[in-house]
């Protein structure tokens, strides 16, 4: 009994201090938004295969945290949620997203796209579509500069505000792109009703592929589908030159992972062209 109270004891001091932290962090992460100087965005490039060559970027966020340093989406993307910051957290990764990708547009003469990750709560908020296309004429960038990524998530809780939401904004000429496929809980009976472009096939499923049979055969299976139905296919997490090498023998679109290119700073972009136009 002495134990069972100690353990009890111990861990509610644990939860307390957790939650201590949290709320700290909560309002670090507000007054961040409200500083507007630490989230800033690195862009990591998506290849085409059969063309060898460069076709965009995903921004992906960082929070430079005044005493923690470099802080990685995962340690605060749920926080916002739970904190009701998603939706300024999500203004300000577009802007960023559009305002950089516009001065490389610019700069370079062409158009590389570029991906933003969108949550849930974002998507379902109101207005979403009207802050996504005031973010895009605010920057002079035309819709199809922007893909947004959608996990099939976002399908279950509300399928039909969802599917209207995207859909506006792809009629527009938006790209949707459903990301982290196969690890989420919605059907694929979706897949036809809804309004995409592009199904990203998560790292979890590229790791193995070489040595896994059944990740392989679940990849192979969403290339095969994704193509049915007239769909492109990226492959996220790609390490290696033997995982694109197989990844290309199966048919797969798009490439992105630490082979190709980490995610870098925008200031970056210009050199890593110069560098690289082809895989
Ligand atoms: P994700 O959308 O699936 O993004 C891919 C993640 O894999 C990124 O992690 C990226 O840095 C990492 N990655 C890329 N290539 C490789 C590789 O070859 N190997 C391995 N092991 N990893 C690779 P990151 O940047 O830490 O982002 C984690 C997640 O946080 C993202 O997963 C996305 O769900 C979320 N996230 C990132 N930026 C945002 C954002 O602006 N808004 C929202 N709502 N979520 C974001
Ligand atoms: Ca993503
Ligand atoms: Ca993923
Ligand atoms: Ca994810």
């Amino acid at each position: 009994r002495a134990r069972a109270d100690t353990y009890v004891w111990f861990s509610q001091t644990q939860t307390d201090e957790d939650d201590g932290d949290k709320l700290q962090l909560e309002n670090d992460l507000r007054e961040a938004l409200a500083a507007g100087d630490q989230l800033f965005l690195r862009f990591q490039p998506q290849f085409r295969l059969s063309t060898a060559s460069l076709i965009g970027f995903e921004a992906l966020v960082r929070w430079q945290h005044p005493t923690h340093g470099e802080l990685s989406p995962i340690d605060f993307i749920d926080l916002a949620e739970d904190a009701g910051l998603i939706i300024a957290l999500g203004d300000a990764v577009a802007h960023l997203a559009c305002r950089e990708i516009a001065a490389l547009r610019a700069d370079i003469g062409f158009d590389l796209p570029v991906g933003v990750n969108i949550s849930p709560r974002e998507l379902a908020a109101e207005r979403f579509a009207d802050r996504i296309l005031g973010c895009l004429k605010q920057h002079g960038l035309p819709a199809s500069m922007l893909t947004l990524e959608v996990t099939e998530n976002v399908l279950i809780d509300s399928p039909a505000l969802a599917a209207e939401t995207l859909g506006r904004l792809r009629r527009l000429g938006v790209r949707i792109a459903i990301d982290d496929f196969g690890t989420g809980y919605a059907s694929l009976s979706y897949l036809n009703r809804f309004p995409v472009d592009v199904l990203k096939i998560d790292k979890q499923f590229v790791r193995d592929i070489l040595r896994d049979r059944n990740d392989c055969a679940i990849v192979n299976a969403i290339i095969g589908m994704a193509h049915n139905l007239e769909l492109e296919v990226v492959a996220e997490g790609v390490e290696n030159a033997e995982q694109m090498s197989l990844l290309k023998s199966l048919g797969c679109d798009t490439l992105q992972g630490y082979l190709l290119g980490r995610p870098m700073p925008g200031s970056d972009i210009a050199a890593f062209l110069r560098k690289t136009e082809r895989i």
